[in-house]
């Protein structure tokens, strides 16, 4: 794996590799990487000659800046995953590479009624930031192909947007959530769980899979009401949503029976570590 630094030898490399750009995946990080960052990069490598993975923690997209403060960083481990995993080029921005002009907010995506919802409205200015790293590295990486997570369900839908924005010729690929034995989303946030947290976290899934089985036994509320009732029962201190919405739009349902593709979404709190996960409610 060849690891650049600095934009300027990444692209002169990449230029020397331009007859593959259209067969070039890439898979922005923020680094900490699990089994689920690598099934990307597995991914990626079976459907595309090149793969570029990028880890940059973006400070534009924390609304909260002691979750910034405490993103764990493991970068040497990171680069022998990657290296493992077969990854060809690994991006390393530092801060001033991304920005040499501040973090300042110079950019206004017109996301919609998306940012508002779900994500948006507990972590405003969240998409705005994403938006704004994911465009940069799409602009100095040029791949046809990117790939992203459908645990970060409502960010894919983001930034499906964010391309027609733009106008970039990329495509999407949304790849399948890895879980731990319990149901347990992997996350690099779950380093912050002890045991005990990550057991009871673990509820989150059995919640999705109580919605994908009880929705054409119970009222879209009382599926709602009782998924948040089950969680804090669970050990969750806070649940910021559970809600069912139409997968392709995040506008929430009052009913599944209309054979629009449901998705039903959940964000909630062990102790001061925020967990989301999402299911795709299908009709069979
Ligand atoms: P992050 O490093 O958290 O920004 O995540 C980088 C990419 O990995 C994003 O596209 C995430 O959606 C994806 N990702 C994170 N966790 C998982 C998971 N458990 N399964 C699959 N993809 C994931």
């Amino acid at each position: 794996m060849v690891i650049f630094k600095t934009i300027a030898p990444l692209q002169a490399w990449l230029g020397v590799q331009k007859d593959f750009s259209a067969n070039t995946g890439f898979v922005p990080t923020m680094g900490a990487l699990h089994e689920g960052h690598l099934s990307i990069i597995r991914q990626c490598r079976e459907e595309q000659i090149l793969t570029v993975a990028s880890i940059f923690i973006n400070p534009t997209q924390f609304n909260n800046l002691s979750d910034y403060d405490k993103y764990p960083v493991t970068i040497e481990q990171d680069i022998r995953l990657l290296e493992q995993s077969g990854c060809d080029v690994l991006f390393l921005p530092s801060l001033k590479e991304m920005y040499p002009n501040g973090v300042a907010a110079t950019f206004n995506y017109d996301l919609g009624d998306l940012e508002q919802k779900l994500e948006g409205k507990y972590r405003p200015g969240h998409f705005q930031g994403v938006c704004q790293v994911v465009q940069r590295l799409l602009e100095i990486v040029k791949s046809g192909h990117l790939y992203m997570g459908q645990k970060d369900y409502q960010q894919c839908m983001v930034i499906k947007k964010l391309l027609g924005i733009v106008g970039l010729p990329i495509q999407l690929h949304i790849v399948p959530t890895v879980r731990q034995e319990n149901g347990l989303a992997m996350s690099s946030r779950n380093m912050r769980l002890d045991e005990e947290e990550r057991k009871k976290a673990g509820s989150i899934y059995r919640q999705l899979m109580m919605i994908k089985k009880e929705k054409s036994n119970l009222t879209l509320s009382a599926l709602k009401q009782k998924a948040i009732e089950n969680l804090l029962a669970d050990g969750f201190v806070k649940v910021d949503y559970v809600e069912i919405a139409n997968a392709e739009t995040l506008e929430p349902l009052t009913d599944t029976k209309s054979g629009i593709k449901a998705i039903a979404l959940i964000a909630a709190y062990i102790n001061d570590v925020r967990l989301i996960d999402n299911t795709e409610l299908s009709d069979e």
